[in-house]
């Protein structure tokens, strides 16, 4: 165990490693950084050694951006959490003079959940039709970071969390140990400077370095207890994407059964009980033939879109759970957009829901 001389507070040698390998690779160049925040505990540690590093900088010259992902159906709780953080580390970056910015990306108005589900009839996700991330999670941030052909991405990617994984960060390596490539990307470079943690590590630079102080060791690790794991904010390599893990979106019915919201119900967070049992009845629903059109909006014959009527019943039970839970699920926006898809649908005639 090493100390920080700036700040007296223990960090692990992995930690100087990772603060020395930024501060070199920051200073060496102009390219833009983008960091992928999502609030969890891989990017919070990573963000954390940047702040250090960036602080222990003689004028550091660059902008750095922090690009959060809402998709509009976080998981509420998550989402104060991480908005509340955010807002914190602005004022301690600010305060410090750091180059640091932190932006929202939020999916186009057409490709949110409701509108697509409610709106367009999309059944709810499922691992088969898996038609969420990209839309949610990863295109609201690639549209920004793609404005900057040449910008470095940074994740807090880690080997040792699956063999699968690790196969994965193999294939992508570059000569530059903390160096990948994108998947898809010749060259788009992703740096991860917690490579070499594992997640004890990653625990262990969230609560020994206390500053930046806007990131609390005992809020996150007691949110993980409650809630688990969590959802990619980059597409960086393949093989992982957010179905099998659960610091998602609330109403995602891509799991079988959401533990994490119902660990977080019988931690006292009541408030997400009809939200549990409404996403519990989508994923029923999104089965019932009986509000399923009988042809594809290709024209082929076979199970297609939820029926208009099904659509206002999915609308009627949203309703519902934001009235008895006092949480604002939908936007205003959304709804009129959803009412404007309605009247596409019926007004269109090769939109048919039973074939005769
Ligand atoms: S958490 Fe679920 S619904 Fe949300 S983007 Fe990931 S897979 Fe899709």
């Amino acid at each position: 165990m090493k100390f920080c001389t700036s700040c007296l507070t223990p960090i692990l040698a992995k930690d100087s490693d990772a603060i020395e390998v930024i501060k070199q690779e920051y200073i060496k160049d102009d390219v833009p950084w983008f960091v992928g925040f999502s609030g969890g505990k891989d990017s919070s540690a990573l963000l954390k050694l940047l702040i250090i590093a960036l602080s222990q900088l003689n004028k550091p010259h660059k902008l750095i951006n922090v690009l959060y992902c809402d998709t509009g159906v976080e998981n509420p709780i998550i989402t104060t959490y991480v908005y509340s953080t955010i807002n914190r580390l602005r004022v301690e970056c600010n305060a410090l003079n750091l180059p640091i910015i932190f932006e929202v990306a939020v999916p186009k108005l057409d490709d949110r959940f409701f509108v697509k589900v409610i709106g367009r009839g999309y059944p709810s996700p499922t691992n088969i039709f898996r038609w969420c991330t990209d839309k949610l999670r990863i295109n609201p941030i690639k549209t920004i970071i793609n404005k900057n052909s040449n910008a470095i991405i940074l994740l807090g990617i880690r080997k040792g969390e699956s063999e699968q994984r690790d196969r994965t960060i193999t294939k992508h390596r570059t000569s530059t140990e903390y160096y990948l490539k994108q998947s898809g990307s010749n060259n788009r470079l992703i740096f991860s400077p917690i490579i070499n943690h594992n997640i004890k590590d990653v625990w262990s630079t969230i609560k020994f370095n206390e500053f930046p102080y806007s990131i609390d060791h005992t809020i996150l690790g007691a949110l993980y207890k409650d809630a688990g794991s969590e959802c990619p904010v980059y597409r960086e390599l393949p093989g992982k994407s957010c179905g099998s893990s659960r610091f998602g979106c609330w109403v995602c019915t891509v799991v079988r059964k959401d533990k994490s919201i119902s660990h977080m119900i019988e931690n006292g967070y009541n408030e997400l009980e009809e939200l549990h049992k409404f996403r519990n009845w989508l994923a029923e629903f999104r089965d019932n033939v009986l509000y399923r059109c009988t042809q594809r909006r290709n024209g082929q014959n076979g199970l297609g879109p939820i029926t208009i009527e099904g659509r206002k019943l999915i609308l009627h039970k949203l309703t519902e759970a934001e009235n008895i839970s006092g949480l604002k699920l939908i936007t205003d926006e959304e709804l009129s957009r959803i009412k404007e898809l309605w009247d596409i649908d019926l007004n269109n005639e090769k939109y048919i829901e039973n074939i005769i």
